[in-house]
C-alpha cells in the first residue's frame, strides 16, 4: 500500500521527493533555496537540504495572518484546519508555533486574558509564533524535548508573563512542557500531529486545572485525521488513530 499516494513529498525531500536521512550528527549544509549555511542532522541523500525558515515560512505567515483573522474557540479545530492547509508539511517545526498560535487565539476569541489581567493582543499571539519558531526542526529526536511539546510551555509562558527571573510563571511554564512529554513517553517515531495533541492536551489542563480556564475539551482518542497521509504512522500504537476494527 503506498499511503502516501496523494500527499506531496510527505516527510520527504521538498525539492526532489526522496526520503530524507536523518542523520546521526549534524554537518555543514547549504540551503538549495536561500543560500544559507547552517548545521543539520537531516539532509536529502540527493544533496538537497531545506533550511527551517524556508520550511516553514509560508506555514508561519498563515499562522501570523491568523492572528487576524481567526475568530474560533475551539483550538483542535484551530490545529486540524492548519494542518490540512498546503503551506504545511505533514512534519516540520511549523508544528512548534502552531500549539501557542491555537491557545493563545482561543484565549483571546474567548475575550480570556493574560494571568495579570491585560489583553491577549495579536502582539502576544505573534510572539508565541516567534517563539515556537525559534525550535529546529528534529528537535524531538535530538535534544531530548519536543519542539510541538515546548509550545505548550511557551503558550503558558505568554500567559503568565515568565521570563527567567520570575520564579512561579517559570515552573507553571515548565510545568506544562513536562505534562506534555510526559504524554509524549510513548516510544514511538516522531510524529508532528501526535506531539501537537500531546501539547494541546497538557497546555489545556493545565489552563483549566490550574487557572479555572476552559478552552473546550482535549483532542479525543483515537480522533486523527491525518493517518493516511502520514508514511510512517504508528498506527494501533498511537492513541490517536483510528482504530480499523469496525468490518
Ligand atoms: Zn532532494
Ligand atoms: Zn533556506
Amino acid at each position: 500500500m503506498n499511503r502516501n499516494a496523494d500527499t506531496e513529498h510527505v516527510s520527504e525531500c521538498t525539492v526532489c521527493g526522496t526520503t530524507l536521512i536523518y542523520g546521526g550528527t549534524e554537518k555543514e549544509q547549504t540551503c538549495t533555496f536561500c543560500g544559507m549555511s547552517t548545521y543539520s542532522p537531516i539532509y536529502c541523500p540527493e544533496g538537497h537540504f531545506v533550511c527551517d525558515i524556508c520550511h516553514a515560512e509560508e506555514a508561519l505567515d498563515f499562522l501570523n495572518r491568523l492572528t487576524e483573522t481567526e475568530t474560533s474557540i475551539d483550538p483542535i479545530e484551530i490545529v486540524d484546519r492548519a494542518m490540512t492547509h498546503p503551506s504545511f508539511k505533514f512534519h516540520g517545526p511549523e508544528h512548534h508555533s502552531l500549539v501557542p498560535a491555537a491557545i493563545l487565539i482561543v484565549m483571546k476569541s474567548r475575550g480570556i486574558s493574560r494571568h495579570d489581567g491585560s489583553p491577549i493582543t495579536k502582539d502576544v499571539i505573534l510572539e508565541g509564533i516567534r517563539r515556537g519558531s525559534k525550535i529546529p526542526g528534529g528537535f524531538c529526536g535530538y535534544a531530548g524535548t519536543c519542539g510541538a511539546c515546548v509550545g505548550a510551555g511557551v503558550a503558558l509562558a505568554l500567559y503568565l508573563d515568565s521570563t527567567p527571573k520570575r520564579a512561579t510563571p517559570r515552573l507553571q511554564a515548565h510545568r506544562t512542557t513536562s505534562a506534555a512529554l510526559d504524554l509524549s513517553q510513548d516510544e514511538l517515531i516522531r510524529c508532528c500531529k501526535r506531539a501537537t495533541y500531546y501539547g494541546l492536551t497538557a497546555a489545556i489542563e493545565m489552563l483549566k486545572n490550574e487557572y479555572n480556564i476552559d478552552l473546550g475539551p482535549v483532542p479525543k482518542p483515537q480522533s486523527c485525521a491525518h493517518s493516511e497521509t502520514n508514511p510512517d504512522c504508528a498506527e494501533d500504537e498511537c492513541m490517536y488513530h483510528v482504530a480499523s476494527m469496525s468490518t
